[in-house]
């Protein structure tokens, strides 16, 4: 299991300083790393959009 970004990203950046493995990239829309991500939560919490579910 692991997070992931929709298109409902409004690439505002919140996220990405927030993910303590360093899981999520930046881009037009951001991207986590489902090998990397640890499932904590941490950036749906942050995101401001409501762009990140739990897959
Ligand atoms: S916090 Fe949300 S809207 Fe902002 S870059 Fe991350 S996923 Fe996109
Ligand atoms: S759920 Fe946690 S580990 Fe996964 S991308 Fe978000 S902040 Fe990083």
């Amino acid at each position: 299991m692991a997070h992931k970004i929709t298109s409902n990203c409004a690439a505002c950046g919140t996220c990405i300083d927030e993910c303590p493995v360093g899981a999520i990239s930046a881009g037009d829309i951001y991207k986590i790393d489902a090998n990397a991500c640890v499932d904590c939560g941490t950036c749906a919490g942050v995101c401001p959009m409501g762009a990140i579910v739990q897959e």
